[in-house]
Formats: C-alpha cells, sequence, structure tokens
C-alpha cells in the first residue's frame, strides 16, 4: 500500500510561533499557562502539558494572580491584559500577528464610524476565542454573523464594515458580502473587508489535487478546530472516501479495504509529527 503524507499540511506560521514561545518558555519555568488550549489539536495539546503547559478558561484566569500566562495565536480583548496588569500576571503573548493586525483594523472601522452610528459585522462563530478577541476591541458591539441567514441582523440604513473570522471559507464570505451590498440603502457606506488568512484557503487548490490521488485519505485535524472541518469538506467532496480522524484510536480499519493507497493530510493546528504516527500505525498493518 502506498502511504503518503501531504507535506504542505501542518502548523501555520501563526501557530508554530505559539508553540515554540511555550517551548521556549517551558525550558526555563516549570508552570506555564495558557488561556484556552494552546491550539485546536488534543494530542499536540497532551503533549504539551506533559512539559508544564496548563491550559485554563477565562473564568479561572479572572482569578488569577502572580504567574505567567500564554496567549495563543487567536488574540484576545483588551480586558485580558488589563487584568494581567493588575494582578501581576506576565504575559507571554503569542498572538499571531495577522489576527494583531485584524484587531487593529476592527477598532480603526469602529472608531472612524462611530458618530455615523457604524456597525462593525463580523462573519465567524459566536463565543470563538478569535470573535471573542475581535469584539473586546470594539466595546462587544459586533454583529456576529454565523451564516447567511444572519444578515437580517444588520440595520441596512447605517453604515456597515464587514469583516471575517481569519479561518472561514471564501466563497462564503463573499456570498455574504454580496447580499449585504444589495440589501444596503442607497448611500449608506459599506466596506467589504476580506480578512480570511489565506495561511488557510490557498492550501484549498493544493488539497483538492491531494485528495484525488489517492483511495483513501486520512485528514488529521482536532475535532474542534474550525480550519480543520473547513478542509476536511473540500477534500471530502473530492473524493468521498475521506474520513476526519483526530488519533489513530479513531481509525477504523474497514475504511482501507481495498484501499492501494491512503493520502494523508490535515490542518493548519495539525502537528507533523501526529500525521507521521499515523503513517507508521497504517504502515505496521499493511506492509507494503
Ligand atoms: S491560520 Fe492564519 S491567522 Fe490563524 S494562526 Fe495561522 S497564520 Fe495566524
Amino acid at each position: 500500500m502506498r502511504v503518503e503524507i501531504d507535506r504542505r499540511s501542518g502548523f501555520c506560521f501563526g501557530v508554530i510561533k505559539a508553540i515554540k514561545s511555550a517551548e521556549n518558555e517551558l525550558k526555563t519555568t516549570d508552570k506555564l499557562y495558557c488561556l484556552g488550549d494552546i491550539v485546536h489539536n488534543g494530542m499536540e495539546v497532551e503533549r504539551l502539558e506533559k512539559m508544564g503547559l496548563q491550559s485554563v478558561s477565562r473564568d479561572e484566569y479572572m482569578q488569577m494572580k502572580d504567574c505567567k500566562v500564554l496567549i495563543r495565536a487567536h488574540g484576545e480583548p483588551p480586558e485580558t491584559y488589563e487584568h494581567a496588569k493588575k494582578n501581576n500576571i506576565e504575559l507571554i503573548d503569542a498572538t499571531c500577528p495577522v489576527v494583531l493586525t485584524l484587531q487593529e483594523k476592527v477598532k480603526g472601522s469602529y472608531e472612524s464610524n462611530k458618530d455615523k452610528d457604524g456597525q462593525v459585522v463580523i462573519y465567524g462563530k459566536k463565543g470563538h476565542a478569535e470573535i471573542i478577541g475581535l469584539d473586546g476591541q470594539i466595546e462587544n458591539k459586533a454583529i456576529v454573523l454565523e451564516s447567511i441567514n444572519d444578515v437580517s441582523q444588520i440595520d441596512f440604513s447605517r453604515p456597515v464594515s464587514l469583516y471575517s473570522q481569519t479561518t472561514k471559507r471564501v466563497e462564503d464570505f463573499y456570498a455574504i458580502a454580496d447580499k449585504v451590498k444589495s440589501s444596503m440603502q442607497p448611500g449608506v457606506g459599506l466596506e467589504i473587508k476580506d480578512s480570511i488568512c489565506r495561511q488557510v484557503s490557498n492550501r484549498v487548490p493544493h488539497l483538492k489535487q491531494f485528495a484525488k490521488e489517492f483511495d483513501v485519505v486520512l485528514f488529521v485535524a482536532g475535532h474542534k478546530s474550525s480550519n480543520g472541518w473547513y478542509l476536511y469538506t473540500i477534500c471530502k467532496e473530492e473524493n468521498p472516501r475521506t474520513h476526519h480522524v483526530a488519533r489513530t484510536s479513531e481509525i477504523d480499519p474497514a475504511w482501507l479495504d481495498g484501499a492501494e493507497s491512503v493520502g494523508i493530510c490535515g490542518a493548519t493546528s495539525t502537528p507533523n509529527w501526529l500525521m507521521e504516527e499515523i503513517a507508521e500505525w497504517i504502515n505496521q498493518r499493511n506492509p507494503s
């Protein structure tokens, strides 16, 4: 059986930066907290936990003081920084530069349209850490659209600045943008800010091709990874024998029945070592 790992899958630079920051700190500190899971991949979280990284929830963080806390790539709202200042918490800030820039832009749109009663609208998932961080920049006034059906929440007689969470589908964002555009009242301002990170969307054409080249595709990603589900869907559309797995124990050996080739790929939050582990698991059961 031919088993191949997609060399373009795996961590994006934002995640690499966050994990390197954690590993560097853990060389000299025996206890480092992380606000939320450092990456949406349970296996990588477990690996770093063994080195001394402990995930804490937002509620737990708000009770903490006198410690070191890592901020992951998704970014945080201003209240996180204010709490650290007041409570002697040293922050290791690993917010992805792409997210930091987006936070600044969202804030800029909000400030510049405040006197015109403007609305900042973000296509994303309510409660997602990145959305909490963005909303926090603008006094939690963002209108978050989870789908095109939510555009009715917008007041089309007031100016709109439309953004996207970095990991959303480009086509879905532009479908929403078109609907908003056609619904705006004449003469009312609309700015469409495509803020989707190309670290995710640029992988789409390549993954489409990759998925077609194998009898079976195993897409490796944590169940909480939104870009994981997105990229998995892309592969599944190209190859119906694509399966989403977070670890080897989730593989059903029957999936491989009759297959002569297996492609392994993953999300921007999937560690390479995990894809290697999965390849090894298959090779041991299906020696070539
Ligand atoms: S997907 Fe893009 S925005 Fe998100 S962490 Fe990676 S590089 Fe940063």
